[in-house]
């Protein structure tokens, strides 16, 4: 449950960005807030690293894979990369987020398997001997820039 509630959020539908952020606010105690700033934090540190290798002045659009199974909220994401890029080389940047499905390797099927969660039995075999390939994740997948 504590895992889904941010993807899940029964507000996150019909509330605007300001409501949805005094909502993660009022939650101090939800440590995935915090994850969500810190991943923002470090996707910004990489465009600035990046823009000292490659000599480009903005970043115009950032595309960020997301593990489907990383418990990473998109709205949390949206929110807290505006936030932490304001005033900085991706101030306005767009932000195209990309969904990794979750993929697992059974090793009753010997084979990769589409999971939609952590500890799901194998859609095959329906056994539990399974070892996460993919969907825990969050990368840049690359970024437009001038
Ligand atoms: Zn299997």
């Amino acid at each position: 449950m504590a895992s889904g509630w941010a993807l899940a959020h029964p507000d996150a539908a019909e509330s605007g960005r300001a409501s949805r952020a005094a909502g993660a606010m009022r939650r101090p105690g939800e440590r995935g807030r915090m994850h969500e700033l810190a991943l923002c934090q470090s996707v910004l540190s990489t465009l600035a690293e990046q823009a000292s290798i490659h000599h480009f002045d903005r970043v115009t659009t950032v595309r960020l894979e997301i593990g489907a199974l990383s418990c990473v909220s998109p709205e949390a994401i949206e929110f807290c990369f505006a936030a932490v890029t304001r005033g900085t080389l991706a101030d306005g940047a767009g932000l195209e987020l990309i969904r990794l499905p979750g993929q697992a390797w059974c090793l009753e099927c010997d084979a990769t398997v589409a999971i939609d969660e952590r500890h799901e039995a194998c859609p095959r075999c329906g056994g539990y001997r399974l070892r996460l390939v993919q969907g825990d994740e969050m990368r840049i997948k690359d970024l437009e820039v001038v």
